[in-house]
């Protein structure tokens, strides 16, 4: 178990680089820095503590940095997009792209809807960056 200032650690850790500060800022939503993209709040600063505490530092990034990302399921399957950001909504997750390295057993051009429960873990940039 950690404690709260382990907790805070760690976001400022796994999200170093996410920011309007770095080089990924002209990739993200026009509107990434002032709403949340997970409550939807007005952001003070460029990360909703939160909704990285909430969603993971990783799935957290995957919702305002269309980067590459891998989220395993707890069922096996593993989902892999890159270039497009996922999206919240209630208790499900929304993928819109599916790229190589996904083991669906369809292509799912039009993206793929999943149980946040479901998810045992996520990867930012899984092959390294
Ligand atoms: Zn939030």
């Amino acid at each position: 178990m950690s404690d709260e200032s382990t907790t805070a650690r760690l976001i400022e850790e796994w999200t170093t680089g996410l920011g309007r500060e770095s080089g990924a800022a002209k990739l993200l939503p026009a509107n990434w820095n002032e709403k949340c993209p997970g409550c939807g709040k007005e952001l003070e600063e460029w990360r909703c503590a939160d909704c990285v505490k909430k969603y993971g530092p990783h799935l957290y990034k995957a919702m305002c940095d269309p980067f590459d990302y891998a989220i395993g399921l707890k069922n096996g399957i593993v989902i892999r997009t890159v270039g497009e950001c996922v999206e919240i909504c209630g208790e499900w997750v929304k993928i819109n792209g599916l790229d190589e390295g996904t083991t669906l057993p369809f292509a799912c051009p039009r993206g793929i809807q999943i149980l946040l429960s479901e998810i045992a873990w996520v990867a930012d940039a899984p092959h390294g960056s």
